[in-house]
């Protein structure tokens, strides 16, 4: 260790407990961090200033007015631009001696593997479904701990899946991912800015501890946290003897073969038609209803290509190197032409989650 970092990080070597040793441990540690918003924030900015040595956060998605309530990386001048533009200017700006490495790309069945193989802990800041099971099963599957929080309105939940053989995972506590839209994220349904600033601190914390041995992981323990009572609640997480990942009865056993199983939820990605509104760009808008739903109503620039025409086997040609977003009226059938073009060998595809009727909702007067 330099002098500098014994100046910089002295608050931590005057810790019982921690010292140098620890401290090193935190400097030759690899840390994900999947997502770079209201979790992903605070999470990041507490791990480079406390000298973890390398930081990875994937992002695909741009700086919203509507983040800056809770995404405190992100500044006003950064509306449009990548978030993990912001991430990287604001992180630098803390602790130069991070090696940061900020990927501007969807966290996916695809890369997940590779990612998680190369660091020792994860941690995920999303805020959906998808992600969430593809980072536990991923982290299953590549035995790395995850560090998992979640945030809803007012109330937070946090826990770390440290892979041991005795210890549940995600599906343990939720088997199968809800279906689309049944339950709200912070979108719809609002979160106080603070909260996540709460619980991904504390993700922060709970990585820290893991990476340099202090104190006790919550290991089957979920902590919830209820901003409005000022309460926080430990609930216990069973391992499920039917977990369909980490039970004997175990019906998934790879990353893809989940990813082809249930392709609606796991194998694409997928945003809100008020997602795809805040992309400025040029993009490649496929529109899979039927010609008589586009005559009398579309989103401007979509191009149509029938679902029906898709399962006979009459693939338009599309640029391979290109992002396409698929949508439909509601997000089905847009999941099963995704399906079809993926076996037609395309993979950049995301799905428009509530498809023409969410735009419809929010289109521009
Ligand atoms: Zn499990």
């Amino acid at each position: 260790m330099t002098d500098q970092q014994r100046d910089r990080y002295a608050r931590h070597l005057l810790l019982p407990g921690f010292g140098v040793e620890a401290q090193e441990k935190l400097l030759n540690s690899r840390v994900l961090l999947i997502g770079a918003g209201g979790l992903g924030s605070p999470t990041a900015l507490y791990l480079v200033a406390a000298g973890i040595g390398n930081l990875t956060i994937i992002d695909h998605d741009t700086v919203d007015l509507s983040n800056l309530q809770r995404q405190i990386l992100h500044r006003e001048s950064d509306l449009g631009q990548p978030k993990v533009r912001s991430a990287q200017r604001e992180l630098e700006a803390l602790n130069s001696n991070c090696h940061l490495t900020l990927l501007e790309e969807p966290f996916t069945a695809k890369n997940a593997e590779e990612l998680i193989a190369d660091h020792d802990l994860v941690i995920d800041g999303s805020d959906n479904f998808t992600t969430r099971f593809l980072a536990n099963d991923a982290c299953y599957f590549g035995k790395k701990p995850l560090v998992y929080g979640s945030i809803f309105q007012f109330e937070g939940q946090l826990t770390l899946f440290d892979q041991h053989e005795q210890s549940p995972c995600y599906r343990c506590l939720v088997p199968q991912p809800p279906a689309d839209g049944a339950v709200p994220n912070c979108l719809e349904a609002g979160v106080i800015g603070t909260l996540p600033g709460i619980i991904g601190s504390l993700q922060a914390m709970e990585a820290i501890k893991y990476l340099t041995g202090l104190g006790t992981p919550p290991r089957g323990k979920l902590v919830h946290y209820d901003a409005l009572q000022t309460s926080f609640r430990e609930l216990t997480i069973n391992k499920d003897p039917h977990c369909p990942l980490c039970s004997a009865d175990a019906n998934i056993h790879s990353i893809t073969s989940e990813a082809q199983a249930s392709c609606q939820l796991e194998g694409s990605d997928s945003i809100t038609a008020l997602e795809l509104q805040s992309i400025s760009e040029e993009i490649l808008l496929l529109d899979v209803r039927e010609a008589a739903e586009f005559a009398l109503g579309r989103i401007p620039g979509s191009q149509l290509t029938p679902l029906s025409q898709l399962k006979t086997g009459a693939i338009p040609a599309l640029p391979f190197d290109h992002l396409i977003y698929v949508h439909c009226k509601a997000g089905t059938r847009s999941a099963q032409a995704i399906k079809i073009l993926k076996e037609a060998g395309y993979s950049s595809l995301v799905n428009i989650s509530d498809g023409y009727d969410g735009w419809s909702k929010i289109k521009p007067t």
